[in-house]
């Protein structure tokens, strides 16, 4: 008997569109560092609302890019969320800075700002904010939090291109608002758009947008306004640049940016899409026992990029590892978001942290599941992860 494709839990949507504009940034005069990155870049900053985007390699890279641009670096503490991918804290590490980390709120799975506080040392230096599964994080508690204590909100935005949320009757997009001081993207293929890899900085501070640019390529300044080696006393002229900080190849290239490109023109109907089968996915499962569905905190607007249910496994008499096999089985990919940070092998020896440090996020994690979600899935497809989880939480 022939089993059917696994529907992933996330994948990528190219059409036609997006080859021919990859073919022809392949056959155009730069494949890297040319007009497509900064098309990309300027229609980027316009659909945020951000004054400046800077392109980079993948998600990481603008995390790391980031951390660098805002200064940070040894002796620094970083909190961040427990309830993340590796590279929110890694980054801070890269940096020579100390990873740490505050317990969520168990109805956002975001960053609790009290918890936070908390945490807070006085060596602490920054909080990579990390919007989960496309949910934007409590911005305007986190960021007056911090600005009033000097350090700097770095919002980690890998799952929340397009989203908003409303504060004292505004609404503000990811990237347009002013209590991020530099907010991070990725266009890995699971995410909102893809570039295959990809990143970006988004900020509305030109200089950070300087140094943002400068780290992204070698600590490089080309002709700089005050020259600061010995050799520029031999002359300056277009050739001359200059590197006062090392910084990193993290250059994006125009064959990406053109595929960012045509995705980005197709943002509002990939949200929609997914904010459709998310809606679908909560009116049947609200029905469920031992269920819970996505919360959306008031006034915010996910541009939802995984859909997580928390599942009381001991209630259904099951395990999850059951769960992810039994719909395995009938062709249904799932996936866990995510194992808590803190308590992965490198932060646990370097740092000691334990079971406990953040009992939300740890409590969450043992419950979580994240169902497919990607703007590509049938209504065929939507329907048949609807089935088979309602009859395995029946009949488990
Ligand atoms: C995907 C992701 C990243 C890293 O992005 P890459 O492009 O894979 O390097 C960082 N943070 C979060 C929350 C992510 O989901």
């Amino acid at each position: 008997m022939n089993t059917p494709p696994v529907i992933p839990y996330g994948r990528q949507s190219i059409d036609d569109d997006d080859a021919a504009a990859v073919l022809k940034a392949l056959r155009s005069d730069f494949l890297t560092t040319g007009p497509v990155v900064q098309e990309f870049e300027r229609t980027l900053a316009e659909v945020c609302d951000a004054k400046h985007a800077v392109a980079v390699a993948n998600g990481t890279a603008a995390l790391h890019v980031a951390m660098l641009a805002a200064g940070i670096g040894s002796g620094a503490r970083v909190i961040t969320s427990p309830n993340t991918f590796l590279a929110s804290a890694n980054a801070a590490e890269f940096v020579g800075a100390t990873a740490d980390f505050a317990d969520i709120d168990d109805q956002t799975y975001n960053l609790n700002p009290t918890a936070l506080a908390a945490t807070w040392r006085p060596d602490t230096r920054a909080v990579v904010a990390v919007d989960f599964a496309g949910q934007t994080c409590d911005l305007p508690a986190i960021a007056a939090l911090a600005r009033e204590r000097g350090a700097v909100v770095i919002e980690d935005a890998a799952h929340a291109l397009g989203s908003t949320f409303a504060h004292e009757g505004q609404r503000y997009r990811v990237g347009g608002h002013p209590w991020a001081d530099l907010t991070t993207l990725s266009f890995h293929p699971v995410k909102t758009i893809t570039t295959g890899e990809g990143g970006a900085i988004l900020t509305n501070d030109d200089h950070l947008a300087a140094r943002c640019r400068e780290f992204r390529s070698h600590g490089m300044v080309r002709q700089p306004d005050q020259p600061h080696s010995p050799a520029a006393d031999w002359g300056t002229g277009p050739w001359y640049y200059e590197m006062a900080e090392l910084g990193f190849n993290y250059r994006i290239t125009d064959i990406q940016c053109a595929l960012g490109l045509t995705q980005l023109a197709r943002l509002d109907r990939f949200i929609a899409r997914r904010a459709e089968i998310v809606a679908a996915y909560n009116a049947t499962f609200a029905h469920l026992p031992h269920v819970t569905l996505p919360r959306a905190a008031p006034g915010a607007q996910p541009a939802w990029h995984l859909y997580v249910l928390q599942l009381d496994f001991d209630g259904l008499g099951t395990s999850r590892t059951a769960c992810m096999d039994a719909l395995r089985r009938r062709g249904i990919g799932t996936q866990v978001h995510y194992i808590p940070v803190h308590l992965q092998p490198y932060y646990v020896r370097k740092y000691g942290y334990t079971v406990g440090k953040c009992p939300l996020a740890e409590a969450y994690y043992r419950h979580c599941l994240s169902l497919p979600l990607y703007p590509a899935m049938s209504d065929a497809d939507v329907a048949r992860v609807i089935n088979a989880v309602t009859e395995f939480v029946h009949a488990p």
